[in-house]
């Protein structure tokens, strides 16, 4: 049955700590409690939001309308061969729940994005990615309920449009669906992504390949450099990594030799870390809010910021970045 509850309060519900309530939060178990909601006016026609765990979302203010929290907690063996097996997955189950799960029953596809925060729900969204890995590596198909109709659809990998932090859930269906259930195909044949920076060293150190030794050697590189939103509030990467005509690029390493740089198609993607750095911005702080001190892609609240905080901070940074090399920053989290 849906649990409802009235203005319900937001502050663990959103990682970067902002104390924010909903005017109505609904919890649901169950695809067919989802499909009811057609029937609940306030739902159906009114301002409205689906979310998973909150570590990708900065509220800029109280809710005024009605939050979704879709909980289906399956992990079902849809199908299993010698080669891999195909798992549907509920939108409510923790991420990391799934990866430590497929790594346990020796399955590979899954490592390299051990201990993103968040639910399955979420990632196809943005095609969750680290260490050289994206969710659409291993989604076979997302299912969602379609909130013009209140129908249950099915989209394959293909017509997900998968991109850089993308998919078309962050385009055409942005706010029309909730995701209720992601199917995987994942190997059980060895299949090694250990190439990112100091990862094969890493788990050869820890004695050699196997699923849990590249979670360990991910867990230890990801502790390393990201804050613990249970520490320091904060939803991870705030921007992406921008991308640059290569003529830009070419321009740009002429005036700064020590540039990062990595060609990717038709483009050159430049690490926005490093961008806001150079602008001197890496530890600034704004009030209650600010720039990581060793990371520069996140943004934290140090206690008592709100999201218009973080949002004139934001700003800022993309002005600085703007005028000093010409590259626009796009925001990866979700502004509500
Ligand atoms: C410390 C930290 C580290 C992170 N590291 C990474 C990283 O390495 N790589 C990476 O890609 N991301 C990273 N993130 C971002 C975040 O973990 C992912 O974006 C994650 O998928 C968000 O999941 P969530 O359940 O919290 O989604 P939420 O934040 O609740 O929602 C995110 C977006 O998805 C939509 N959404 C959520 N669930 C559903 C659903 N069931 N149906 C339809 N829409 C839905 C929401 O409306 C919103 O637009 C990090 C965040 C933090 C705080």
């Amino acid at each position: 049955m849906v649990e409802n509850f009235y203005n319900y309060p937001l502050k663990s519900l959103n990682t970067i700590g902002f104390d924010v309530s909903a005017r109505r939060f609904i919890k649901a178990y169950a695809t067919q409690e989802i499909l009811q909601l057609r029937y609940d006016k306030d739902f159906a026609c009114g301002k409205r939001l689906v979310m998973g765990g909150g570590s990708n979302l900065l509220f800029t203010a109280d809710f005024d309308g009605c939050i979704l929290q879709p909980l289906l907690q399956n992990i079902d063996i849809e199908s299993s061969t010698s080669e891999h097996v195909r798992l549907r997955v509920g939108a409510g189950v923790v991420w990391d729940e799934l990866v430590r799960s497929s790594v346990e029953r020796g399955w590979y596809g899954l490592e390299n994005l051990s201990l993103i925060p968040g639910t399955v729900g979420a990632s196809p969204v943005q095609n969750i990615g680290a260490y050289g890995a994206e969710a659409k590596d291993a989604i076979e198909s997302v299912e969602y309920v379609d909130l013009d109709d209140f129908a249950v659809k099915r989209l394959s990998n293909e017509q997900c449009r998968f991109g850089y932090r993308g998919s078309i859930f962050k385009q055409e269906l942005k706010g029309k669906v909730v995701i209720t259930q992601v199917t995987f195909c994942l190997s059980k044949r060895p299949r090694y992504n250990i190439s990112y920076g100091s990862l094969r060293e890493m788990v050869k150190q820890l004695g050699g390949e196997n699923l849990c030794n590249v979670r360990q050697a991910i867990a230890a590189t990801r502790r390393s450099k990201l804050p613990d939103p249970a520490d320091l509030g904060n939803a991870g990467s705030f921007f992406k990594n921008p991308f640059v005509e290569k003529s830009l690029a070419e321009e740009l390493l002429k005036k700064h030799p020590a540039m990062p740089s990595f060609a990717s198609g038709s483009g050159v993607k430049i690490p926005a870390g490093w961008l806001i750095e150079q602008c001197g911005l890496k530890g600034a702080r704004r009030g209650s809010v600010g720039v990581h001190p060793k990371q520069a892609l996140v943004l934290v609240n140090y206690g008592g910021g709100t999201g218009c905080d973080v949002l004139t901070l934001a700003n800022e940074i993309c002005q600085a970045v703007n005028d000093k090399f010409g590259v626009k920053l796009e925001m990866e989290v979700n502004v509500v």
